[in-house]
């Protein structure tokens, strides 16, 4: 990912695509195949995928990351289409928990990403397990991401590139949110090794742009993604923003109020609430790459960025142009 960002042009836009891995092997293929036709289509920077609380998903996340990498959909088609363009695979980020698993398996986990030749790691802590406040985590050894950042490097030096999480509103977990602290915690996962940033989702664009200055300010220099999950269900909007305690600002509540029971409407304001926010970001900030949750669909992402103007828009609706005032951008 950091030699991808490199060679990106200062003013190119870039975007990754989130994707948990499916319970069955039906629901994987479908994945993929809806991972190859965006990968070609949305031409993401990369992919990410998720991991299990717990590594519960272990052999799945790393099983659907190892088939993006390998092109694992080589030889089919789509639309009569053979898949060609992707047959190399696709760069891939794999989240990874440590203070819920055992070494031994986080070991394990590591030597098997190395045999898939995956070289992108989100090094995270991990949460408590469902329906209990407080943990202990399994080894005293990883207590926190920063632990897991410190042990890759240590571990396999400059093979991986490793990311971690960050949270514009705070963490849950710190004492009143205090979010100066979690920027002081932030910048040590820096200076343990990390190479970029993705945060949590978040609603409030002046929330996010007086957070990512005082990361700035902070002196936090690594690159920072906006995590961006267009809504798509107005009841798992709602028990998505008090899990993580994000704030909804109160024209989203009213926009969304009368509406709130026809999904179809609801998905619609979603993806133009999602232009907006990245707009605003790409003229108001330097940041120039998003990271989308896909929760596994495709409209809405494919919406927002041909919305954006920042993607092929069969029947365009809104060109970059008109969207963000400025030039195309290729990619
Ligand atoms: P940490 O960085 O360790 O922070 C946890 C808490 O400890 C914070 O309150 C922080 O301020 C504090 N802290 C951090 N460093 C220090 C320090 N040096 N000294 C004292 N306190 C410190 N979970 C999954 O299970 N699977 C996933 O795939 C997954 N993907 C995610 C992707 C993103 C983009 C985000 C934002 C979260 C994701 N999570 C995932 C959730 C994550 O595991 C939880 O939010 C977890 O509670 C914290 O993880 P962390 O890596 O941010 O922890």
């Amino acid at each position: 990912i950091t030699s991808k960002l490199q060679n990106t042009p200062p003013s190119s836009p870039f975007w990754s695509l989130e994707f948990f891995p499916p319970k069955t092997s039906q629901g994987s293929s479908n994945l993929l195949s809806r991972i190859a036709r965006m990968s070609s289509d949305l031409r993401p920077s990369w992919l990410n995928v998720t991991w299990g609380a717990g590594g519960t998903t272990e052999g799945k996340s790393l099983s659907l990351a190892g088939s993006c990498v390998h092109g694992a959909w080589e030889g089919e088609t789509i639309n009569g289409e053979p898949l060609t363009e992707w047959q190399g695979g696709l760069d891939v980020c794999l989240h990874l928990t440590c203070t819920n698993v055992e070494k031994q398996s986080l070991d394990q986990t590591l030597r098997t990403a190395r045999k898939l030749n995956i070289r992108n790691i989100l090094a995270l802590r991990g949460d408590p397990p469902r329906g209990e406040e407080y943990w202990i985590a399994s080894d005293s050894q990883f207590q926190l991401a920063t632990d897991l950042v410190r042990y890759i490097r240590q571990e396999h030096g400059d093979f991986f590139c490793v990311g971690v999480a960050a949270y514009p509103e705070g963490h849950c977990d710190s004492i009143e949110r205090d979010v100066a602290r979690d920027v002081q915690h932030l910048k040590l996962k820096q200076e343990a090794g990390a190479q970029f940033i993705i945060t949590q989702l978040f609603y409030d664009v002046d929330v996010f742009v007086q957070w990512y200055k005082q990361c700035r300010e902070a002196g936090i220099t690594i690159p920072i993604l906006p995590g961006i999950m267009p809504i798509q269900n107005y009841q798992s909007f709602r028990r998505m923003t008090n899990l993580c305690k994000a704030t909804v600002p109160e024209e989203v509540l009213l926009a969304l109020e009368p509406i709130r029971f026809d999904d179809a409407a609801v998905k619609d304001y979603g993806v133009q609430l999602a232009i907006r926010i990245i707009a605003r970001l790409y003229l108001e900030t330097d940041i120039r790459g998003f990271h989308l949750c896909t929760l596994n669909l495709e409209k809405s992402v494919r919406r927002v960025l041909q919305g954006l103007g920042w993607v092929r828009d069969e029947q365009p609706t809104r060109s970059f142009e008109e969207g963000l005032g400025k030039g195309p951008v290729a990619k």
